[in-house]
């Protein structure tokens, strides 16, 4: 080159870090400095619900330390093995909510739809971790039919991107769909529950924000950022982007023992989504699944623990303290218990 000046780097591509992310247990080990003889518990546990983290959000976490509150949510060990009473496959019975492929209906007037069967992460805790998204994978005639679906109950007032990660579908496939969706009259809204741009923060792209927002429906983004450390620049700019764009951003988070049980983690998570406009919605407890039972918090103390927020932060940082039942038609409020 003339000048010799280099060649402008490229962004990596959203589609190129969900590719590359870290599937590996021995890599996954390597990359953190961690202790090979953890190898043969991870390798078990990751045969049962597989390893899964993107790049982007291993770099927030600490080398070296089996405690980091991002580490604990992603990387399977041995406890996740043990069969534990009252901790089933299908917690929420979403298998019987399950409408028809795509479609879970259980909440009144809002309809969940299955965008895509694929998450960017794989988080130890999750209730969908043994949910047969293989049934779930729509083709376009299951499509038109869940549109018809939704076209045919005026009770439906918002539909809702769920997944799987409704983000790991393409920005065409998600441009189509709100499109036929805003086209239904008696729809009034649009949500998208996510925790992809948690973990690969690059998914949010002017044509993303095309894609959702480019319709008469409002459009709410529930994040699922557990932890303030998630919170880096990258995520920060994210957010901004999409209220640039009047996007609603709220975040829920799941209650998790060893990961955000302490007071000092609820009230940084909340004043941290504060600082960037997002408004703390649900904090749900651990659904109880199989393998997920050492995450699990206590109703006790659960209900403590945001009584001890509700006196140290305004009221609209603390989080709904809630629990997922199933056969309800919504989330359960808990009960919560004002502490000094
Ligand atoms: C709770 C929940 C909903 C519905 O939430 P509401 O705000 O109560 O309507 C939708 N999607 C996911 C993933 C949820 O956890
Ligand atoms: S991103 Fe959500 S659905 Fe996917 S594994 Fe994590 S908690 Fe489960």
């Amino acid at each position: 080159m003339i000048h010799g000046s280099i060649a402008p780097v490229e962004p990596v591509s959203w589609q190129n870090l969900l590719a590359d992310s870290v599937t590996d247990p021995a890599a996954l080990l390597r990359r953190l400095d961690l202790d090979p003889a953890l190898l043969p518990q991870v390798t078990a546990a990751a045969a049962d619900f597989s390893l899964r983290v993107p790049e982007p959000y291993i770099v927030r976490m600490r080398r070296g330390d089996l405690t980091d509150p991002l580490l604990r949510q992603i990387l399977p060990v041995g406890e996740e093995l043990l069969d534990q009473p009252g901790y089933v496959s299908d917690p929420l019975g979403e298998e019987a909510a399950n409408a028809r492929p795509g479609i879970i209906h259980k909440y009144a007037g809002r309809l969940l739809l299955v965008v895509s069967a694929g998450c960017a992460v794989n988080c130890r805790y999750c209730f969908r971790r043994h949910f047969p998204y293989e049934d779930n994978r729509l083709g376009t005639d299951d499509w038109i039919k869940a549109l018809e679906y939704i076209r045919n109950d005026p009770s439906i007032r918002e539909v809702i991107y769920s997944g799987g990660d409704p983000l790991a579908a393409s920005d065409r496939r998600l441009a189509w769909l709100t499109k036929e969706i805003a086209a239904i009259p008696h729809v009034r809204r649009l949500r998208v529950h996510t925790r992809l741009p948690v973990v690969i923060p690059q998914r949010i792209t002017h044509g993303l924000i095309d894609a959702l927002c480019g319709t008469r429906l409002p459009v709410t983004m529930v994040l699922h950022c557990n932890h303030a450390n998630e919170l880096d620049t990258q995520l920060a700019q994210a957010v901004r982007t999409l209220r640039q764009a009047q996007v609603m951003v709220l975040n829920q988070a799941v209650l998790l023992r060893g990961v955000n049980d302490r007071l000092e983690d609820q009230l940084a998570l909340s004043e941290i989504l504060g600082d960037h406009g997002v408004l703390p919605y649900y904090l749900h407890v651990l659904d109880r699944v199989r393998g997920a039972k050492h995450f699990d918090v206590s109703e006790a103390e659960a209900s403590q623990l945001v009584g001890r927020m509700l006196t140290r932060l305004p009221g609209f940082l603390v989080p709904r303290l809630v629990r997922e039942v199933a056969g309800e038609h919504g989330k359960v409020p808990l009960p919560v218990e004002l502490m000094d």
